[in-house]
């Protein structure tokens, strides 16, 4: 699935969910989905989960992270379920979103799930039409914009993500230049 495939797939599903500003509810959001969420205590390198038992889905995510890193990590284990990636008929445990199989094998094949799947949550978290529009309010954005540490921090904070996960994407979609 190209880049601009995950966006589309992103905005389809903020239109279905009437979602027009952030943060983006994203437990909301995998719950309307049909997809339940519970906190487990994993072991700390394990980020979360997408459960699948008896056709039944669910998302487990590590009760002991920051807020942040859940709503990611739901935003993740959603991107499996929604895109259907394949070999996850059964659970999928994210170690730190790098896919651990039960052969202790990794796969070409899954690393690009793996990839995708981290563009999905982050396209998802932080929508590029709603960073576009907050650009343009706060710092008069045309092009590329200059953002100072307390800039970051406090779009970060509007949309419920870590400043290192936003300046990536923010960078990503060329709107500020890589640090
Ligand atoms: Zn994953």
């Amino acid at each position: 699935m190209s880049k601009q495939d995950v966006e589309k797939k992103v905005s389809e599903l903020l239109d279905r969910h009437g979602i027009t500003s952030a943060p983006i509810p994203v437990e909301r959001i995998a719950q309307a989905e049909g997809i339940p969420i519970v906190e487990m205590h994993f072991k700390s390198e394990v980020s979360g989960a997408l459960i699948r038992s008896n056709g039944v889905s669910g998302i487990a995510v590590n009760a002991a992270q920051h807020q942040n890193r859940k709503r990611f990590t739901i935003a993740h284990e959603l991107a499996h379920f929604l895109f259907e990636h394949k070999g996850l008929d059964e659970d999928h445990i994210d170690w730190k979103f790098t896919v651990i199989r039960r052969d202790g094998k990794s796969s070409e094949a899954s690393d690009v799930q793996e990839i995708e799947a981290n563009s999905f949550a982050a396209s998802l978290l932080m929508p590029v039409q709603f960073l576009r529009a907050d650009l343009n309010d706060q710092v008069g954005f045309s092009g590329e914009a200059e953002l100072d540490d307390s800039q970051i921090k406090s779009l970060a904070r509007k949309y419920r993500v870590s400043e290192m996960a936003l300046r990536y994407r923010l960078a990503n979609l060329g709107l500020i230049s890589p640090a």
